[in-house]
């Protein structure tokens, strides 16, 4: 569901918004100040984009979605399964950008936690019961090591959350339409996509692989106990619609990203 508030379209999860302890939103490219290859809404500078050019973006979605931009995480993502979680107040948190993770995990209210993607799939968690809310990166490799399931683990052991209560948002990211991958993707992402009814994930057209990344964490979520009903999916592709978000695949690899986040309200 594609919203527009002013020159920011930005999507957002029907599931979420029926919580009212929350703020979150699938940020789109549109809106920002940043230039070619960056336009224009981009929140990350590891690419070239001018720091100046970031900040407006922060500040601009800080104002729209009602936190302080310096109180908007994201950390060094890798593409690996890590999960940072934040259990207690934080005063300044900038120096917590440095960690290296594909997730966060938090009870604090206060801090809009994010993840930057261009293709990769953001999802978003938040248990209205024990009030805490998570953001993971899964892109092929957080997906092939299961990031998804890790970061539920993490709720439930760490934060005493109930499954059942857990809401899920998967956000726009590249579509099976559009992710063609090689033997080596395929080699590692099956062994995972295998344990769900053989390989409904993976189709092979000619000597072409498409993976798709979305019904993989879907179906992730579903095997890690999360309820059918509390699952929301934006079934947007970024790469067909890069004139909407970031792609990776289609922009060309310099391109920047685009923000997707969950807050906790006080
Ligand atoms: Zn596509």
């Amino acid at each position: 569901m594609l919203k527009q508030s002013g020159n920011i379209a930005y999507a957002a999860s029907p599931l979420l918004e029926t919580t009212n302890f929350i703020s979150h939103g699938f940020l789109s490219r549109l809106g920002g100040i940043s230039k070619p290859p960056f336009a224009s809404l981009n929140f990350d500078i590891r690419e070239g984009d001018a720091v100046e050019n970031v900040k407006h973006s922060k500040a601009i979605a800080g104002r729209l979605f009602g936190f302080d931009a310096s109180r908007l995480l994201t950390i060094n993502q890798v593409h690996g399964s890590d999960i940072f979680t934040i259990d207690k107040p934080v005063k300044d948190i900038s120096g917590l950008s440095k960690t290296s993770a594909d997730a966060i995990i938090t009870n604090q209210c206060g801090i809009a936690i994010g993840v930057l993607t261009a293709d990769c799939v953001p999802i978003l968690l938040a248990d209205p019961v024990k009030n805490v809310v998570g953001v993971v990166h899964a892109g092929w490799k957080g997906t092939a090591k299961g990031i998804i399931e890790k970061a539920i683990e993490t709720m439930v052991k760490q934060f005493d959350s109930d499954k059942k209560a857990i809401l899920a948002a998967i956000g726009p990211s590249i579509g099976q339409c559009c992710y063609k991958v090689d033997e080596t993707v395929i080699k590692e992402f099956g062994v995972r996509s295998l344990e769900f009814k053989g390989n409904e994930f993976i189709e092979k057209k000619g000597t072409a692989w498409r993976v798709d990344l979305k019904k993989t964490n879907y179906a992730q979520l579903l095997k890690s106990g999360i309820l059918k009903q509390n699952i929301s999916v934006e079934d947007i592709c970024t790469s067909c619609r890069n004139d909407i978000f970031f792609s990776y695949r289609a922009d060309g690899k310099i391109t920047g990203r685009q923000l997707n986040f969950i807050m906790m309200k006080k």
